[in-house]
């Protein structure tokens, strides 16, 4: 039998991906993926419509969630798996931190403003994503769209990135409300791409939080990288996970499947789940 294969880290257009269910669908099936998660920022509103693509081609989708959160003043992505998509609780937080993505999204509007950018609307920012979860990467696009700048990355380093001219910080949840939430819905909680993050620190009080794993495989991460996080999760005796982090066109270093991890860190996280929440 082939060895199942998992991708735990895809992002589409209900958040900041260009990437509809569908193709998304396409290229799992095409990259011999047997399961995989939308890990959408701040919105679930992707799970069930990719389900249901999903089903041509008989591929898992397992829930998925990547909150905005932040430690000690920084921010942290807190990714959950396999929660009910139904919990109320979930739900209306979820809610909560989409109104102040909108809410941030007009201030942001309105710095522009000062800087002579005139003519973007906040509906035609909104309409970018197919859910509330607005975010930067929507407003760069227009910015590009309408010639304020040459590329996203000026649309960055000029207007959004963290401290310049239109930034706004957004809502993050404490990293030990995130944990909460989703042990709440009954899933796991584990820290994304630590190796981007440069915060290893911070990852023996998040397990005191209550973080149930680590994301050791990530794109573009060396051999070297992913046996040290393997390492620090043995030493914690907490799960491993790994994804692409796809974003369709709108993140040109990955696409679904470039990561690929063996189904068995799928099973042991249900395992895990099961004892854990039948105790
Ligand atoms: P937001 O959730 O609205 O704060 O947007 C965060 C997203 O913006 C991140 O997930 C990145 O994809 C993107 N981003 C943040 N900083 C930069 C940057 N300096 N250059 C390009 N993309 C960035
Ligand atoms: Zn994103
Ligand atoms: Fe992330
Ligand atoms: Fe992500």
């Amino acid at each position: 039998m082939m060895m199942k294969l998992a991708d735990l880290h895809i992002h589409t257009h209900y958040s900041d991906s260009t990437s509809p269910p569908e193709e998304v669908i396409e290229q799992a099936h095409q990259n011999g993926l047997n399961c995989i998660a939308i890990t959408d920022h701040d919105t679930i509103d992707g799970i069930n419509p990719t389900r249901q693509a999903a089903e041509k081609y008989n591929i898992e989708v397992i829930t998925g969630v990547e909150l905005s959160a932040e430690k000690n003043g920084r921010d942290v992505h807190i990714l959950g798996y396999l929660f009910d998509h139904s919990s109320k609780k979930f739900l209306t937080q979820l809610e909560i931190m989409q109104e102040t993505r909108v809410t941030r999204m007009a201030q942001m509007i309105e710095k522009l403003k000062k800087f002579g950018v005139n003519n973007i609307e906040l509906k035609e920012v909104c309409d970018l994503a197919k859910s509330k979860s607005v975010g930067r990467p929507h407003l760069a696009l227009l910015l590009k769209e309408k010639g304020w700048v040459a590329d996203l990355k000026v649309a960055f380093d000029k207007y959004l990135a963290e401290g310049a001219a239109a930034y706004v910080p957004k809502f993050k949840l404490a990293t030990e409300d995130a944990i909460k939430l989703i042990h709440n819905a009954g899933g796991v909680a584990v820290l994304a791409h630590p190796m981007v993050m440069n915060m290893d620190e911070i990852i023996s009080p998040l397990v005191k939080e209550g973080l149930d794993g680590l994301e050791v495989y990530y794109t573009n991460t060396t051999e070297t990288v992913i046996n040290f996080y393997k390492g620090l999760a043995e030493k914690h005796n907490i799960l491993m996970t790994g994804g692409s982090d796809a974003h369709g066109k709108a993140k040109k270093n990955t696409f679904v499947g470039k990561v690929k991890i063996p189904y068995e860190l799928v099973e042991a996280m249900k395992n895990y789940k099961e004892k854990r929440n039948h105790v």
